[in-house]
């Protein structure tokens, strides 16, 4: 009586790959999770909604962070601090009473103990150490190599440090810093990430800001917050699709976002994690040490020499984003050298670096579907993009189209979250309300799993639907339980309502076609229509889907979604593997039982074993064990599937009718 398999419309058919193993297709829980947490609110007219605490906005960055407000009385929205102080490097140092420092007195230690600072914890956030495995060597301090699917620890004078404690640490300067120059207690924030952060990431940022004490309001992200800055997406009826280039010190990422009555939602998104102003200036230094007939091998292992080229270059390359050539006499320990720069010649050393971006704009644009002319505006972000041939091949690329970059870029995204904040405070009279259901909405499969149709967070109106199979042969009833909430498990959502979809003819399983239409309203009323496709059975019902809710409740559901997402994760692995075993046996007795005389019978009695021991895996809660009897069920039974289609097509041959499996 359950659903089964979802119907693959592209290849019109569902995905029945090999005779015992039926592919379930509900390996989504990750995506499910990654709903966009970017919509906003925006205005209203009659200024109903009540007026809260101050909310900061903060730029959590992967080098520096910046915290940023809205004026209350002249509603202009700027980063917090001095000029020479506004950025944070996001930098941590831990003493040896394990005292924490932040920012640019943390900084400091970075040559003298690299061991003891941790700099780049964002690349760390909600990551394994096998994910970033690759990379690990790079860091000057100790990554703990664990090989689980954990997040990687730090080790730090004998003791763990997480990413999320890390980051914490700068998130709490970031608030006290904003609570000393306004002047008044801070409690609520929104923070930024990269568009491309995925859910165990967004909710690392989510909890790195509750542990410095902040109710996160909003996890939005960084290309949708420097739009907001340039005040895009931010009025009614707005209809947009703008590309964000984003070159920091490090780090290159463009987005394709798509902007609608101001709901942002992000295209594509590409880059790269290791280009930007770094390779700006490593090009100078390479262009300067053959200048000088220095062995550029000899001058990296000379690290007194190359770090004064480095930050000479790094000088330079400011420089010459206002003037046209630079020259200095350097000292390096005993000797002079003489450094000199031209405009053009830094341009064409920069050149492959730049070219490289483009690329990774092309690509965005692919995947977005979209071409150059479909794009209404550039937003600029990130240092680098001070440097006017940045700009210049930018804009030649997207062939003249505005570009945006009159904000600083290092603030843009700061800026933006604060605008943010301020509508979510509640202070922005002009802006629309957008209902969002605030949570999932979805039906029970197999093994009591959540399949999530209308993610939370969907502008209402709206509607969607998927189809479904039978995984039972002669299923003529249907039950269909529609669920609300963000676990995997059904049983840990609420229950909406439960209808049965009856008289479906009798068909083998997997052949039925289930169509289930979700159709939300702008009241939250949920209307849901299912339909058996090959016979036009049908069936609807109306549900009332926050009925009953608090404010209050709604939270709580998703703050234990946040909590438990790994054990949920666990636990819907562990209900696909005997899912996907149960229709493996069922498809094995049944194929075995009316096909048996293509095998021996020692055959039959080797898969029967099989089976048991299947069975007996699904009696247990190891998922790894399961997974490895299906396979090898499935490996004993693959000469026995080549038989029957061997046997089948020798039929179809000699004119006879083809058997349905
Ligand atoms: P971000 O990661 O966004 O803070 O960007 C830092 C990068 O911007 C570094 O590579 C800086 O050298 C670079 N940058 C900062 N100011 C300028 C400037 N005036 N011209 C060119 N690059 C700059």
């Amino acid at each position: 009586m359950h659903l089964s398999v979802r119907y693959d419309p592209k290849e019109k058919k569902f995905p029945i790959t090999n005779l015992a193993h039926i592919e379930l297709k509900m390996r989504h829980f990750l995506t499910n999770f990654a709903v966009a947490l970017t919509k906003i609110k925006i205005n209203i007219k009659d200024g109903t909604i009540k007026k809260s605490d101050r909310v900061i906005g903060i730029d959590l960055g992967t080098t520096n962070s910046l915290v940023a407000i809205v004026d209350p009385v002249t509603r202009e929205a700027y980063c917090l601090g001095e000029p020479e102080d506004k950025i944070v490097p996001s930098v941590i140092h831990i003493g040896d009473d394990h005292s924490v420092t932040i920012g640019k007195k943390a900084a400091a230690y970075l040559t003298v103990e690299p061991e003891h600072t941790v700099y780049s914890v964002k690349r760390l956030l909600g990551r394994s150490y096998t994910d970033i495995a690759g990379h690990a060597a790079s860091y000057g301090y100790a990554l703990v190599e664990d090989q689980t699917k954990a997040m990687v620890n730090i080790d730090i004078r004998g003791r763990m440090y997480n990413p999320i404690e890390l980051s914490s640490y700068i998130l709490k300067a970031l608030r006290e810093k904003a609570q000393t120059l306004i002047g008044e207690p801070v409690s609520k924030a929104v923070i930024t990430v990269p568009a491309y952060f995925n859910d165990s990431q967004r909710q690392a940022t989510r909890d790195a800001g509750k542990l410095a004490g902040l109710d996160v309001m909003r996890i939005i992200n960084e290309p949708t917050a420097a739009s907001l800055a340039y005040g895009i997406g931010l009025l009614k009826h707005e209809s947009k699709t703008i590309a964000v280039y984003d070159l920091g010190g490090g780090t290159f990422d463009i987005t394709i976002l798509s902007i609608q009555d101001g709901v942002f939602e992000v295209l594509s998104t590409n880059g790269d994690t290791y280009t930007g102003g770094d390779d700006f200036d490593r090009a100078i230094v390479e262009y300067w040490c053959l200048q000088m007939q220095l062995d550029l091998k000899e001058a990296e292992a000379d690290q007194q020499l190359y770090q004064t080229l480095r930050l000479e270059a790094e000088k330079a390359k400011k420089y010459l984003s206002s003037n046209e050539s630079y020259s200095r006499q350097i000292k390096v320990k005993d000797s002079y050298l003489e450094l000199s720069l031209e405009k053009d010649t830094f341009e064409s050393l920069i050149k492959p670096v730049v070219e490289k971006t483009l690329a990774c704009c092309a690509l965005a644009l692919q995947d977005a579907g979209l071409e150059v002319p479909a794009i209404d505006e550039v937003v600029m972000v990130g240092g680098s993009t001070r440097t006017p041939y940045v700009v210049e091949k930018v804009s030649g690329f997207f062939h003249g189209t505005h570009i945006n970059n009159s904000i600083n870029p290092d603030e843009v995204v700061a800026i933006g979250a604060a605008i943010e904040a301020d509508i979510l405070a509640g202070n922005r009279k002009d802006m629309l309300l957008i209902d969002v259901t605030p949570l999932s909405l979805g039906i029970e499969t197999v093994g009591g799993m959540m399949d999530t149709i209308i993610p939370r967070n969907t502008k209402v109106p709206f509607q969607a639907g998927r189809q479904y199979t039978t995984s039972v042969d002669g299923q003529s009833k249907l039950k269909i339980a529609v669920y609300q909430g963000e676990r995997e498990l059904v049983d840990d959502n609420r229950k909406l309502g439960e209808f049965i979809l009856g008289n479906i003819p009798a068909m083998p399983a997997g052949l039925p076609k289930i169509d289930i239409h979700f159709i939300l309203n702008a009241d939250g009323i949920l209307k849901i229509e299912a339909t058996e496709l090959r016979s036009g059975v049908r069936q609807d019902i109306e549900i009332k889907p926050q009925y009953g809710l608090t404010d209050a409740q709604v939270e709580d559901m998703l703050l234990s979604a946040m909590q438990n997402a790994e054990t949920d994760m666990q636990k819907r692995m562990l209900a696909e593997a005997k899912a996907e075993a149960g229709q493996v046996i069922y498809y094995c007795r049944k194929l075995t039982g009316s096909h048996s005389d293509l095998l021996t019978e020692h055959e039959l009695a080797s898969i029967r074993d099989m089976i048991e021991l299947l069975e007996l895996a699904c009696n247990g809660d190891d998922r790894e064990t399961i997974n490895k009897q299906i396979d090898r069920l499935n490996d004993m039974t693959r000469p026995f599937a080549e038989k029957l289609m061997d046997d089948a097509i020798g039929k179809a041959l000699t004119g006879k009718k083809l058997d349905a499996l």
